[in-house]
Protein backbone atom coordinates (compact mmCIF):
# COMPACT_ATOMS: atom_id res chain seq x y z
CA UNK A 1 0.00 0.00 0.00
CA UNK A 2 0.93 3.65 -0.62
CA UNK A 3 2.41 5.52 1.91
CA UNK A 4 -0.60 8.61 2.27
CA UNK A 5 1.62 11.46 3.30
CA UNK A 6 3.95 10.54 0.01
CA UNK A 7 0.50 10.31 -1.92
CA UNK A 8 -0.36 13.84 -0.39
CA UNK A 9 2.49 15.18 -1.32
CA UNK A 10 2.63 13.76 -4.81
CA UNK A 11 -0.85 15.10 -5.06
CA UNK A 12 0.41 18.30 -4.14
CA UNK A 13 3.43 18.76 -6.42
CA UNK A 14 1.37 17.15 -9.42
CA UNK A 15 -1.80 19.75 -8.95
CA UNK A 16 0.87 22.92 -8.39
CA UNK A 17 2.99 21.35 -11.66
CA UNK A 18 -0.28 21.28 -13.53
CA UNK A 19 -2.26 24.49 -12.54
CA UNK A 20 -0.26 26.97 -14.17
CA UNK A 21 0.86 24.86 -16.96
CA UNK A 22 -2.78 23.90 -17.88
CA UNK A 23 -4.25 27.91 -17.88
CA UNK A 24 -3.28 28.43 -21.39
CA UNK A 25 -5.22 25.17 -22.67
CA UNK A 26 -8.10 26.31 -20.78
CA UNK A 27 -8.41 29.77 -21.44
CA UNK A 28 -8.47 28.67 -25.32
CA UNK A 29 -10.91 25.77 -24.52
CA UNK A 30 -12.64 27.78 -22.43
CA UNK A 31 -12.99 30.42 -24.97
CA UNK A 32 -14.12 28.32 -27.66
CA UNK A 33 -16.71 26.66 -25.11
CA UNK A 34 -17.76 30.29 -24.97
CA UNK A 35 -18.00 30.65 -28.96
CA UNK A 36 -19.56 28.03 -29.49
CA UNK A 37 -22.13 28.26 -26.43
CA UNK A 38 -21.64 24.24 -26.12
CA UNK A 39 -20.45 23.83 -22.46
CA UNK A 40 -23.14 23.08 -20.16
CA UNK A 41 -21.71 22.70 -16.77
CA UNK A 42 -22.21 19.00 -17.02
CA UNK A 43 -19.70 16.45 -15.65
CA UNK A 44 -18.70 13.11 -16.97
CA UNK A 45 -18.75 10.47 -14.24
CA UNK A 46 -16.30 7.74 -15.27
CA UNK A 47 -16.29 4.54 -13.68
CA UNK A 48 -12.57 3.28 -14.32
CA UNK A 49 -12.49 -0.95 -14.82
CA UNK A 50 -8.80 -2.29 -13.98
CA UNK A 51 -6.91 -0.69 -11.65
CA UNK A 52 -3.50 -0.94 -12.61
CA UNK A 53 -0.52 1.08 -12.94
CA UNK A 54 -2.20 3.33 -16.17
CA UNK A 55 -5.50 3.53 -14.42
CA UNK A 56 -3.62 5.15 -11.46
CA UNK A 57 -2.24 7.38 -13.53
CA UNK A 58 -5.36 8.01 -14.82
CA UNK A 59 -7.22 8.91 -11.43
CA UNK A 60 -4.59 11.10 -10.50
CA UNK A 61 -4.86 12.83 -13.44
CA UNK A 62 -8.59 13.40 -13.30
CA UNK A 63 -8.40 15.15 -10.09
CA UNK A 64 -7.03 18.20 -12.08
CA UNK A 65 -9.92 17.53 -14.63
CA UNK A 66 -12.71 20.35 -14.99
CA UNK A 67 -15.62 18.36 -16.66
CA UNK A 68 -14.98 14.68 -15.43
CA UNK A 69 -14.45 12.70 -12.12
CA UNK A 70 -13.93 9.50 -11.39
CA UNK A 71 -17.50 8.41 -10.13
CA UNK A 72 -17.14 3.77 -9.85
CA UNK A 73 -14.63 1.61 -9.72
CA UNK A 74 -14.34 -1.80 -10.89
CA UNK A 75 -11.59 -3.94 -9.86
CA UNK A 76 -10.85 -7.76 -9.26
CA UNK A 77 -8.45 -7.00 -6.34
CA UNK A 78 -11.21 -5.58 -2.76
CA UNK A 79 -8.38 -3.88 -1.58
CA UNK A 80 -8.07 -1.80 -4.36
CA UNK A 81 -11.93 -1.20 -4.34
CA UNK A 82 -11.38 -0.06 -0.34
CA UNK A 83 -8.23 1.71 -1.04
CA UNK A 84 -9.30 3.84 -4.07
CA UNK A 85 -12.43 4.42 -3.28
CA UNK A 86 -10.94 5.66 0.04
CA UNK A 87 -8.29 8.28 -2.18
CA UNK A 88 -10.72 8.80 -4.39
CA UNK A 89 -13.89 9.44 -2.62
CA UNK A 90 -15.56 6.99 -4.38
CA UNK A 91 -18.95 5.48 -2.24
CA UNK A 92 -19.07 1.78 -1.64
CA UNK A 93 -22.11 1.42 -3.76
CA UNK A 94 -20.42 2.83 -6.93
CA UNK A 95 -17.67 0.26 -6.55
CA UNK A 96 -18.20 -3.13 -8.56
CA UNK A 97 -15.86 -6.43 -9.60
CA UNK A 98 -16.07 -8.15 -13.03
CA UNK A 99 -18.87 -10.79 -12.05
CA UNK A 100 -21.21 -7.96 -10.82
CA UNK A 101 -20.55 -4.85 -12.35
CA UNK A 102 -23.28 -5.48 -15.04
CA UNK A 103 -25.69 -4.04 -11.86
CA UNK A 104 -23.77 -0.80 -13.17
CA UNK A 105 -26.86 -0.58 -15.53
CA UNK A 106 -28.95 0.63 -12.60
CA UNK A 107 -26.48 3.19 -10.93
CA UNK A 108 -27.59 6.39 -12.19
CA UNK A 109 -24.08 8.10 -10.80
CA UNK A 110 -22.42 6.67 -13.63
CA UNK A 111 -22.11 7.67 -17.79
CA UNK A 112 -19.22 5.76 -18.85
CA UNK A 113 -17.03 3.33 -18.11
CA UNK A 114 -13.18 3.58 -19.13
CA UNK A 115 -11.59 -0.32 -19.44
CA UNK A 116 -7.99 -0.20 -18.53
CA UNK A 117 -7.43 -3.60 -18.56
CA UNK A 118 -5.38 -6.23 -20.65
CA UNK A 119 -6.05 -5.64 -24.21
CA UNK A 120 -7.99 -9.30 -24.65
CA UNK A 121 -10.32 -8.62 -21.97
CA UNK A 122 -11.67 -5.59 -23.81
CA UNK A 123 -13.58 -6.98 -26.20
CA UNK A 124 -16.03 -8.61 -23.86
CA UNK A 125 -16.31 -6.16 -21.26
CA UNK A 126 -16.62 -3.06 -23.75
CA UNK A 127 -19.82 -5.50 -24.94
CA UNK A 128 -20.75 -5.88 -20.85
CA UNK A 129 -20.87 -1.96 -20.85
CA UNK A 130 -22.74 -1.49 -23.93
CA UNK A 131 -25.20 -3.54 -22.86
CA UNK A 132 -25.74 -1.90 -19.47
CA UNK A 133 -26.49 1.49 -20.91
CA UNK A 134 -23.13 3.06 -20.25
CA UNK A 135 -20.63 4.95 -22.55
CA UNK A 136 -17.22 2.97 -23.44
CA UNK A 137 -13.59 4.28 -23.17
CA UNK A 138 -11.53 1.78 -24.15
CA UNK A 139 -7.97 1.58 -23.61
CA UNK A 140 -5.33 1.08 -26.73
CA UNK A 141 -5.14 -1.67 -28.35
CA UNK A 142 -8.91 -0.81 -28.16
CA UNK A 143 -9.36 -4.86 -29.07
CA UNK A 144 -7.04 -8.34 -30.05
CA UNK A 145 -7.80 -7.80 -33.69
CA UNK A 146 -10.25 -6.32 -36.16
CA UNK A 147 -13.03 -9.02 -35.94
CA UNK A 148 -13.00 -8.02 -31.88
CA UNK A 149 -13.21 -4.22 -32.74
CA UNK A 150 -15.93 -4.44 -34.93
CA UNK A 151 -17.85 -6.56 -32.51
CA UNK A 152 -17.11 -3.45 -29.63
CA UNK A 153 -18.77 -1.19 -32.39
CA UNK A 154 -21.47 -3.12 -33.02
CA UNK A 155 -22.57 -3.14 -29.46
CA UNK A 156 -22.00 0.15 -29.03
CA UNK A 157 -24.19 1.27 -32.11
CA UNK A 158 -27.04 -1.50 -30.70
CA UNK A 159 -27.11 -0.03 -27.33
CA UNK A 160 -26.99 3.23 -28.53
CA UNK A 161 -23.76 4.67 -26.66
CA UNK A 162 -20.60 5.79 -27.69
CA UNK A 163 -17.16 3.96 -28.19
CA UNK A 164 -14.36 5.78 -27.54
CA UNK A 165 -10.09 4.77 -27.80
CA UNK A 166 -7.70 6.16 -25.18
CA UNK A 167 -5.64 8.20 -27.82
CA UNK A 168 -4.26 10.69 -25.66
CA UNK A 169 -2.03 11.63 -27.96
CA UNK A 170 -5.40 13.47 -30.27
CA UNK A 171 -5.54 16.14 -27.93
CA UNK A 172 -1.70 16.83 -26.90
CA UNK A 173 -1.12 20.33 -27.92
CA UNK A 174 2.27 19.64 -30.04
CA UNK A 175 1.04 17.00 -31.76
CA UNK A 176 -2.16 18.86 -32.49
CA UNK A 177 0.29 21.91 -33.98
CA UNK A 178 2.23 19.82 -36.26
CA UNK A 179 -1.79 18.57 -37.87
CA UNK A 180 -2.80 22.48 -37.84
CA UNK A 181 0.60 23.28 -40.25
CA UNK A 182 -0.13 20.12 -41.96
CA UNK A 183 -3.75 21.22 -42.70
CA UNK A 184 -2.56 24.37 -43.53
CA UNK A 185 0.02 23.42 -46.26
CA UNK A 186 2.94 24.25 -43.79
CA UNK A 187 5.08 21.33 -44.96
CA UNK A 188 3.39 21.38 -48.69
CA UNK A 189 2.61 17.52 -49.90
CA UNK A 190 3.95 14.90 -47.24
CA UNK A 191 6.46 12.41 -48.84
CA UNK A 192 7.46 10.17 -45.89
CA UNK A 193 6.80 9.13 -42.19
CA UNK A 194 9.51 7.65 -39.87
CA UNK A 195 7.44 6.45 -36.69
CA UNK A 196 10.45 4.75 -34.03
CA UNK A 197 8.92 3.27 -30.98
CA UNK A 198 10.21 1.11 -28.06
CA UNK A 199 11.32 0.10 -24.97
CA UNK A 200 13.52 -2.84 -23.61
CA UNK A 201 10.17 -5.12 -21.85
CA UNK A 202 11.63 -6.22 -18.24
CA UNK A 203 9.50 -9.13 -16.16
CA UNK A 204 9.05 -12.18 -18.54
CA UNK A 205 5.80 -12.87 -16.70
CA UNK A 206 3.81 -9.97 -17.27
CA UNK A 207 0.56 -10.37 -19.22
CA UNK A 208 2.27 -8.29 -21.98
CA UNK A 209 3.81 -11.03 -22.66
CA UNK A 210 1.19 -13.32 -22.44
CA UNK A 211 -0.42 -13.61 -26.00
CA UNK A 212 -3.89 -14.86 -24.36
CA UNK A 213 -3.92 -11.39 -22.62
CA UNK A 214 -1.95 -9.22 -24.64
CA UNK A 215 -2.86 -10.44 -28.11
CA UNK A 216 0.35 -10.21 -29.55
CA UNK A 217 3.86 -8.29 -28.63
CA UNK A 218 5.12 -4.80 -29.14
CA UNK A 219 3.03 -4.02 -32.06
CA UNK A 220 -0.35 -3.92 -30.01
CA UNK A 221 1.15 -2.24 -27.20
CA UNK A 222 3.85 0.36 -28.26
CA UNK A 223 3.96 -0.12 -32.38
CA UNK A 224 0.43 0.99 -32.30
CA UNK A 225 1.37 4.61 -31.72
CA UNK A 226 3.61 4.32 -35.09
CA UNK A 227 0.73 3.31 -36.74
CA UNK A 228 -2.08 5.55 -35.18
CA UNK A 229 0.55 8.68 -35.39
CA UNK A 230 1.07 7.58 -39.02
CA UNK A 231 -2.54 8.13 -39.82
CA UNK A 232 -2.63 11.16 -37.87
CA UNK A 233 0.65 13.03 -38.37
CA UNK A 234 0.44 12.47 -42.93
CA UNK A 235 -3.50 13.18 -42.60
CA UNK A 236 -4.62 9.94 -44.55
CA UNK A 237 -5.41 6.11 -44.42
CA UNK A 238 -2.69 3.68 -45.60
CA UNK A 239 -3.46 1.49 -48.70
CA UNK A 240 -1.20 -1.13 -48.31
CA UNK A 241 1.55 -2.49 -45.73
CA UNK A 242 4.56 -4.52 -45.85
CA UNK A 243 6.01 -6.36 -42.54
CA UNK A 244 9.39 -7.56 -41.72
CA UNK A 245 9.68 -9.25 -37.86
CA UNK A 246 13.14 -10.58 -36.23
CA UNK A 247 13.25 -11.90 -33.01
CA UNK A 248 16.76 -12.25 -31.02
CA UNK A 249 15.15 -14.17 -27.87
CA UNK A 250 12.29 -16.68 -28.38
CA UNK A 251 12.57 -17.50 -25.24
CA UNK A 252 11.26 -14.02 -23.71
CA UNK A 253 8.78 -13.65 -26.69
CA UNK A 254 7.13 -16.98 -27.51
CA UNK A 255 5.08 -18.09 -30.76
CA UNK A 256 2.64 -14.88 -31.35
CA UNK A 257 4.53 -12.33 -29.09
CA UNK A 258 6.55 -10.27 -31.05
CA UNK A 259 9.80 -8.65 -30.11
CA UNK A 260 10.64 -6.38 -33.16
CA UNK A 261 8.62 -5.55 -36.20
CA UNK A 262 9.33 -3.04 -38.51
CA UNK A 263 6.80 -2.11 -41.14
CA UNK A 264 6.16 0.27 -44.28
CA UNK A 265 2.64 1.95 -45.11
CA UNK A 266 2.07 3.36 -48.37
CA UNK A 267 -0.82 6.09 -48.36
CA UNK A 268 -2.73 7.51 -51.63
CA UNK A 269 -1.38 10.43 -52.09
CA UNK A 270 2.21 8.48 -52.46
CA UNK A 271 4.07 9.10 -49.36
CA UNK A 272 5.77 6.57 -47.50
CA UNK A 273 5.85 5.26 -43.88
CA UNK A 274 8.86 3.03 -41.83
CA UNK A 275 8.47 2.13 -38.44
CA UNK A 276 9.92 0.02 -36.19
CA UNK A 277 7.57 -1.53 -32.98
CA UNK A 278 10.47 -3.27 -30.62
CA UNK A 279 10.44 -4.57 -26.86
CA UNK A 280 14.16 -4.86 -27.08
CA UNK A 281 15.75 -1.53 -27.69
CA UNK A 282 15.24 1.63 -25.96
CA UNK A 283 15.06 5.18 -26.50
CA UNK A 284 12.86 4.99 -29.42
CA UNK A 285 9.89 7.94 -29.44
CA UNK A 286 10.48 9.54 -32.44
CA UNK A 287 8.27 10.46 -35.16
CA UNK A 288 9.72 12.53 -38.23
CA UNK A 289 7.63 13.86 -41.29
CA UNK A 290 8.52 15.71 -44.41
CA UNK A 291 6.88 17.04 -47.15
CA UNK A 292 8.34 19.10 -50.30
CA UNK A 293 8.50 22.35 -48.60
CA UNK A 294 9.01 21.43 -44.88
CA UNK A 295 9.43 19.08 -41.39
CA UNK A 296 7.94 18.22 -38.30
CA UNK A 297 9.94 16.41 -36.05
CA UNK A 298 8.71 15.32 -32.73
CA UNK A 299 10.41 13.63 -29.52
CA UNK A 300 10.01 12.11 -27.48
CA UNK A 301 6.80 12.04 -29.54
CA UNK A 302 4.28 9.43 -27.32
CA UNK A 303 5.50 9.30 -23.72
CA UNK A 304 3.64 10.83 -21.01
CA UNK A 305 5.59 13.91 -21.88
CA UNK A 306 6.44 17.06 -21.90
CA UNK A 307 6.85 16.14 -25.47
CA UNK A 308 8.89 18.56 -27.30
CA UNK A 309 9.91 18.84 -30.97
CA UNK A 310 10.33 21.78 -33.93
CA UNK A 311 9.34 21.99 -37.48
CA UNK A 312 11.46 24.11 -40.21
CA UNK A 313 9.98 27.25 -38.57
CA UNK A 314 11.37 26.61 -35.58
CA UNK A 315 10.67 25.09 -31.88
CA UNK A 316 7.09 24.08 -31.00
CA UNK A 317 6.23 25.70 -28.02
CA UNK A 318 2.63 24.78 -26.48
CA UNK A 319 2.66 24.58 -23.44
CA UNK A 320 2.96 20.86 -21.66
CA UNK A 321 -0.70 19.79 -19.65
CA UNK A 322 -1.08 16.09 -18.63
CA UNK A 323 -2.23 14.15 -21.55
CA UNK A 324 -4.81 12.09 -19.77
CA UNK A 325 -6.54 15.63 -18.00
CA UNK A 326 -6.86 17.10 -21.40
CA UNK A 327 -7.83 13.69 -23.02
CA UNK A 328 -10.72 12.49 -20.18
CA UNK A 329 -12.13 16.82 -20.15
CA UNK A 330 -12.26 16.93 -24.08
CA UNK A 331 -13.93 13.20 -23.97
CA UNK A 332 -16.48 14.88 -21.67
CA UNK A 333 -17.06 17.42 -24.39
CA UNK A 334 -17.62 14.57 -26.84
CA UNK A 335 -20.26 12.28 -24.88
CA UNK A 336 -22.16 14.77 -23.34
CA UNK A 337 -21.99 17.67 -25.81
CA UNK A 338 -21.36 15.99 -29.13
CA UNK A 339 -18.17 17.77 -30.02
CA UNK A 340 -15.94 16.69 -32.51
CA UNK A 341 -12.47 16.31 -31.76
CA UNK A 342 -9.84 17.37 -34.43
CA UNK A 343 -8.61 13.57 -34.57
CA UNK A 344 -11.16 11.17 -33.82
CA UNK A 345 -11.39 8.63 -30.79
CA UNK A 346 -14.50 6.49 -31.84
CA UNK A 347 -14.30 3.36 -32.65
CA UNK A 348 -13.89 3.40 -36.31
CA UNK A 349 -10.64 5.26 -35.21
CA UNK A 350 -9.49 2.03 -33.18
CA UNK A 351 -10.77 -0.58 -35.71
CA UNK A 352 -8.33 0.76 -38.70
CA UNK A 353 -5.64 0.41 -36.35
CA UNK A 354 -6.84 -2.74 -35.34
CA UNK A 355 -7.41 -3.58 -38.72
CA UNK A 356 -3.71 -2.41 -39.84
CA UNK A 357 -2.37 -4.80 -36.94
CA UNK A 358 -4.44 -7.69 -38.66
CA UNK A 359 -2.26 -6.93 -42.16
CA UNK A 360 1.09 -6.50 -40.35
CA UNK A 361 1.02 -9.71 -38.91
CA UNK A 362 -0.51 -11.36 -42.33
CA UNK A 363 2.29 -9.29 -43.79
CA UNK A 364 5.10 -10.75 -41.50
CA UNK A 365 3.80 -14.32 -41.75
CA UNK A 366 3.58 -14.16 -45.59
CA UNK A 367 5.94 -11.82 -46.50
CA UNK A 368 3.68 -10.49 -48.94
CA UNK A 369 2.30 -7.00 -49.15
CA UNK A 370 -1.33 -6.96 -48.05
CA UNK A 371 -3.46 -4.58 -49.38
CA UNK A 372 -5.62 -2.51 -47.09
CA UNK A 373 -9.35 -1.04 -47.15
CA UNK A 374 -9.59 0.83 -43.99
CA UNK A 375 -12.85 2.65 -44.94
P1 LIG B 1 -1.55 -3.30 -15.41
O1 LIG B 1 -1.10 -4.71 -15.43
O2 LIG B 1 -0.77 -2.33 -14.63
O3 LIG B 1 -3.05 -3.21 -14.90
C1 LIG B 1 -4.08 -3.98 -15.47
C2 LIG B 1 -5.16 -4.19 -14.43
O4 LIG B 1 -6.22 -4.93 -15.06
C3 LIG B 1 -4.74 -5.06 -13.24
O5 LIG B 1 -4.12 -4.30 -12.22
C4 LIG B 1 -6.06 -5.65 -12.80
O6 LIG B 1 -6.74 -4.68 -11.99
C5 LIG B 1 -6.87 -5.74 -14.09
N1 LIG B 1 -6.97 -7.13 -14.57
C6 LIG B 1 -8.12 -7.79 -14.78
N2 LIG B 1 -7.88 -9.04 -15.21
C7 LIG B 1 -6.54 -9.17 -15.28
C8 LIG B 1 -5.69 -10.24 -15.64
N3 LIG B 1 -6.18 -11.43 -16.06
N4 LIG B 1 -4.36 -10.04 -15.60
C9 LIG B 1 -3.84 -8.87 -15.23
N5 LIG B 1 -4.62 -7.80 -14.86
C10 LIG B 1 -5.96 -7.96 -14.88
O7 LIG B 1 -1.64 -2.86 -16.95
P2 LIG B 1 -1.66 -1.36 -17.51
O8 LIG B 1 -2.44 -0.50 -16.62
O9 LIG B 1 -0.28 -0.96 -17.84
O10 LIG B 1 -2.43 -1.57 -18.93
C11 LIG B 1 -3.83 -1.73 -18.99
C12 LIG B 1 -4.33 -1.27 -20.37
O11 LIG B 1 -4.00 0.10 -20.53
C13 LIG B 1 -3.73 -1.99 -21.56
O12 LIG B 1 -4.69 -2.16 -22.57
C14 LIG B 1 -2.64 -1.06 -22.04
O13 LIG B 1 -2.35 -1.18 -23.42
C15 LIG B 1 -3.25 0.29 -21.73
N6 LIG B 1 -2.25 1.33 -21.48
C16 LIG B 1 -2.38 2.53 -22.13
C17 LIG B 1 -1.47 3.52 -21.94
C18 LIG B 1 -1.64 4.84 -22.61
O14 LIG B 1 -0.72 5.68 -22.54
N7 LIG B 1 -2.75 5.10 -23.27
C19 LIG B 1 -0.31 3.34 -21.05
C20 LIG B 1 -0.30 2.06 -20.37
C21 LIG B 1 -1.23 1.11 -20.60
P3 LIG B 1 -7.70 -5.13 -10.79
O15 LIG B 1 -6.80 -5.79 -9.78
O16 LIG B 1 -8.27 -3.85 -10.34
O17 LIG B 1 -8.73 -6.07 -11.35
Amino acid sequence: MDHPRRNFLQKLVASAAVVPLLSPYRALAQADRASTGSHQGKTLRVALMGLGSYAARVAEAMQSCKRAKVAGLISGTPSKLQEWGTKFGVPEKNRYDYENFDRIKNDPDIDAVYIITPNALHRDQAIRVAKAGKHVICEKPMAVNAKEGQDMVDACADAGVKLLVGYRMHFEPKTLEVIRMRKAGDFGSISFFQGLCGFRIGDPDQWRLNKALAGGGSLMDIGIYAINGARYMVGEDPVWVTAQQTKTDPVKFKEGVDETIQFQLGFPSGAVASCLSTYQMNHLDRFFMTGEQGFAELQPATGYGPIEGRTHKGELTQPHAMHQTIQMDEMAGILLDGNTPVVPVDGEEGLKDLKIIDAIYAACGTGRKQELRLG
